[in-house]
């Protein structure tokens, strides 16, 4: 006796006609895509379910895989038998010791097929007792029972699950439209990418890079930390943007109290021309209230003025301690903490304004024209394509 699929439970009841489907095709492409490493195991959805097919694949570490996957509630292993009351019997107790934690249990039996000589009711009963007298130190419990042993009869077959697995939420990746995720090397902005592609957003990454004052390496875990994100949903293309030109004329010619606003003005600024190229409908920022200078409510108003597309900041009214939490549950810490130098470290000023005005910002910049250097930052990008959507990745838990 083995498992021979896993049952794939969605359940966001609030998504109808048009977009169930969008939902459901995503979903299956993207388990496609993260089991490919298993080569016999299938997709398939009939009606309202989706299952894995294992095909004789180990059962467990393909578990593991789908429960990395957005879009999912629950899951549970399944074991597909004939319509006879030993095959039952057998599939039941097998299916019971995959949960060996389990004080408690009850059996809950369906019948579609009502040519199956035994009803609902009784069929608890044999089942039950069955489990019962051949297993030890679990008993009986039909209200909160730790396991339903759930029995199905339809289409001519017995089905038998057991364990619910958590799935990890969400909506699958793609059903959400694209957003450019800001991406420095710090622990926050590798979050918000993370929260925003539980909500089905598809990233793309844009990266200020200023050589030779931030070196290969600090580039590299920028590209590291694309490449976690990108295991929770698709691949990750990074824009790599060489910045150094525009902080310099920022530092040399621009006031130093200002001198950070105007760099994040910048970097919106470009931003946003590159979504534009790119069809991305939104920005994405690991912004937090009240974290430092930058994020001041006053800050945030200056530096939103030069885009009027939206910016998802998923992490505006999270505390750091529960952002770090995250992280070192999706594996972007260790990442995050490593101590390479970023752009805006570099050049940050002593005492950055806490409460700049648009007024000054826009009055400061008048002096000085950067559209050729936005332009040339933009045409001398890299893109990265970043994509370990594949690999072996323990950390993921029950997320959020
Ligand atoms: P993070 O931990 O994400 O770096 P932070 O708390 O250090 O955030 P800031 O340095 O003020 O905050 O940056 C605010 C946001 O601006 C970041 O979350 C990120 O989205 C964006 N950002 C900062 N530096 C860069 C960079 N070099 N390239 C791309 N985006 C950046
Ligand atoms: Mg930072």
């Amino acid at each position: 006796m083995e498992f021979d699929h896993i049952l794939i439970r969605y359940g966001e009841m609030f998504i109808k006609g048009k977009n169930r489907r969008k939902f459901e095709s995503k979903l299956q492409s993207n388990l496609i895509k993260k089991l490919k490493e298993f080569p016999s195991v299938r997709v398939s959805k009939k009606r309202e379910r989706m299952y894995v097919l294992l095909n004789g694949t180990d059962p467990h570490p393909v578990m593991k895989k789908c429960q990395q996957v957005f879009g999912i509630h629950t899951l549970s292993f399944a074991i597909k038998v004939n319509k006879s009351e030993e095959e039952i019997k057998q599939a039941a107790l097998y299916a019971i010791n995959d949960a060996p934690e389990a004080r408690t249990f009850k059996v809950s039996s369906k019948r579609a097929d009502k040519d199956f000589p035994i009803g609902s009711q009784d069929l608890n009963h044999i089942i039950g007792g069955y489990v019962l007298s051949n297993t030890e130190g679990i008993t009986v419990d039909v209200h909160n029972p730790d396991v339903e042993l759930k029995v199905e009869l339809r289409n001519g077959a017995a089905y038998i699950t057991a364990k619910d697995y958590p799935g990890a939420g969400g909506l699958p990746v793609g059903t959400s439209g694209k957003s450019l995720l800001l991406l420095s090397g710090g622990i926050d902005s590798p979050v918000a990418g993370f929260l925003t592609m539980k909500r089905g957003v598809e990233l793309e990454a844009i990266h200020f890079h200023s050589p030779p004052y931030t070196s290969e390496r600090a580039k590299q875990k920028v590209l590291d930390l694309a490449g976690e994100l990108s295991k929770y949903g698709t691949k990750v293309k990074v824009h790599i943007i060489p910045f150094t030109n525009i902080q310099q004329k920022i530092h040399r010619e621009m006031p130093e109290g200002y001198s950070m606003t105007i760099m994040r003005r910048m970097m919106m600024r470009i931003s946003e021309q590159l979504a534009d190229r790119e069809g991305i409908l939104s920005l994405n920022t690991g912004e937090s209230l009240g974290q430092v200078a930058s994020q001041t409510m006053e800050s945030m108003n200056t530096i939103n003025e030069v885009t009027n597309l939206p910016i998802l900041r998923p992490l505006a009214a999270m505390d750091k301690l529960e952002i770090i939490e995250v992280s070192r549950k999706i594996g972007t810490y260790n990442i995050s903490v490593l101590p390479y130098e970023d752009c805006c470290t570099i050049f940050v000023p002593k005492a950055p304004k806490t409460k700049p005005t648009r007024e000054k910002a826009n009055f400061y910049e008048s002096k000085v024209d950067f559209s050729q250097d936005i332009a040339e930052a933009i045409n001398q990008s890299v893109v990265v394509e970043m994509d370990r959507n594949q690999t072996e990745k323990d950390e993921f838990d029950e997320l959020l």
